[in-house]
C-alpha cells in the first residue's frame, strides 16, 4: 500500500476524557470541531458518548449536522458559530443548539425556532466571538425567558497559567453571569488545569482528549506510520529534493517516503523533521514535496518498510515545534489520503 497509515487510539482518548472528567468539578462535554481535531468526529464522539459525554461542540451547523447522523438523537451538539442565515433547517432538523453570538443571532434565532434550544456565548475579552456585556444586558432578561439551555465564554490565554488575564476574564465572567440560572461553561482544556475556580458546570475539553498540550498527561492518540517507496545510495557531494537543498556530507542511504505536504506534513518541516526507525531518529534530507519525503537513513543497519512519524517517539506538539507550529495545527491537518485505523472503536 502507497498511502501511509494512520491509528487512532480511541482506547487512549477515551482515558484522556475520562481523566479531564475526573478532574472536572461538574459536567464534562467534548469539542469534536474540524472533524474531530483531524481525528474522525464520528468515530470520536460516538466513543466519548459511549463514555458518557451528553455535550458536544463543533463550530458550525454543517458540521453538527453530520454529527447527529452518527450520534443519533439524545446528546446536545452546540454550535460554536451561533445562529447563521441559512442555518434554520439544519438547526431545527439535526436538534442543535446554537451559541447565540450577538444580538442580531438572537433576534434570527427566536423569530425563526421560537421555542427551540440555544446558548448564549459571551465575550468576556478575548474579542472573537460572543455578546460584549452592553449587549448581554441588553438581550439578557428575554433570553433568559426562553429555553437558555448554556452560558459559555472562551480564555484567550489559558495554556499561559501565569497570564493574568486568565483571572480578568474569569472576574469579567463572574460579574456577567450573576444571577444566571442556567448551566455555566468556561473552561476548554487549558481552563481546567488552571483549576476549579474555571470549570462552573460544564467543561469543554478539545485539544487535550486527542493527546495535545497544555495536557502534558495525555495519553498519545495518533500514529502515522509511511511507507518507504523507494531506497538509494547518494554519493558524498550529491543533493536530494527540489532546489538541492541538501548536499550530502557524506556517502548516504536516502529513503523515498509516500506522504507529503498536501498530506499535512508541512513544507516547513524541510530538512528538520526526523522520522523513526523503531526509537532511531531519521532527519528529513531536502525538501518536503507534495507527496514524498526524502529521510536519510544513512545509520540505520537495517530498514524497515515503514517509518513512523507521530507515535510514542514523537508527539504532535513536537513535531509541530520543528514545523513552526501547534499541535492543534498537526492534527487538523492530518490528510484524507491516510489510511485510517481505529482502535478501540
Ligand atoms: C476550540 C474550542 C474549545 C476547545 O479548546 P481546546 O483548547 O482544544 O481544549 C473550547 N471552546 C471554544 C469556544 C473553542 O473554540
Amino acid at each position: 500500500m502507497g498511502t501511509g497509515i494512520l491509528t487512532i487510539d480511541l482506547d487512549a482518548l477515551a482515558a484522556n476524557w475520562r481523566a479531564l472528567a475526573r478532574v472536572s468539578t461538574g459536567q464534562t462535554g467534548a469539542v469534536v470541531k474540524a472533524g474531530g481535531y483531524g481525528c474522525g468526529a464520528d468515530q470520536v464522539a460516538t466513543r466519548l458518548a459511549r463514555e458518557g459525554a451528553r455535550q458536544f461542540f463543533v463550530a458550525t451547523a454543517e458540521e453538527g449536522a453530520a454529527l447527529r447522523g452518527a450520534l443519533g438523537p439524545g446528546p446536545a451538539i452546540n454550535i460554536f458559530s451561533g445562529h447563521m442565515a441559512g442555518d434554520t433547517g439544519a438547526i431545527r432538523d439535526h436538534a442543535l443548539t446554537p451559541m447565540l453570538n450577538s444580538p442580531e443571532q438572537a433576534a434570527r434565532h427566536r423569530a425563526a425556532l421560537p421555542g427551540h434550544a440555544y446558548g448564549v456565548q459571551l465575550d468576556t475579552g478575548m474579542n472573537r466571538l460572543g455578546m460584549e456585556a452592553p449587549d448581554w444586558a441588553a438581550t439578557r432578561a428575554e433570553l433568559e425567558a426562553g429555553p437558555l439551555t448554556l452560558v459559555m465564554s472562551h480564555l484567550a490565554c489559558a495554556d499561559d497559567p501565569g497570564h493574568p488575564q486568565n483571572a480578568a476574564q474569569l472576574a469579567a465572567f463572574v460579574a456577567m453571569t450573576a444571577g444566571v440560572t442556567a448551566p455555566r461553561s468556561f473552561a476548554a482544556t487549558g481552563g481546567i488545569l488552571l483549576g476549579p475556580a474555571y470549570h462552573f458546570d460544564l467543561t469543554r475539553p478539545g485539544v487535550g482528549l486527542y493527546g495535545g498540550l497544555p495536557f502534558a498527561q495525555a495519553q498519545r492518540v495518533v500514529h502515522l506510520s509511511l511507507p518507504v517507496v523507494q531506497l538509494r545510495d547518494v554519493a558524498m557531494g550529491e543533493t536530494v529534493g527540489y532546489s538541492a537543498s541538501f548536499t550530502a556530507m557524506r556517502d548516504s542511504k536516502i529513503a523515498t517516503v509516500s506522504a507529503g505536504y498536501a498530506d499535512g506534513l508541512i513544507r516547513y518541516m524541510s530538512n528538520a523533521a526526523a522520522l523513526f526507525a523503531g526509537e532511531t531518529p531519521c532527519r528529513l534530507a531536502g525538501r518536503v514535496s507534495m507527496d514524498l519525503l526524502t529521510v536519510d537513513v544513512t545509520d540505520l543497519a537495517e530498514v524497515p518498510d515503514h517509518l513512523d512519524i507521530l507515535g510514542p517517539q514523537q508527539s504532535v506538539d513536537q513535531l509541530a515545534e520543528v514545523a513552526g507550529t501547534i499541535g492543534y495545527e498537526i492534527l487538523t491537518s492530518l490528510g484524507g489520503r491516510y489510511a485510517r485505523r481505529y482502535l478501540g472503536q
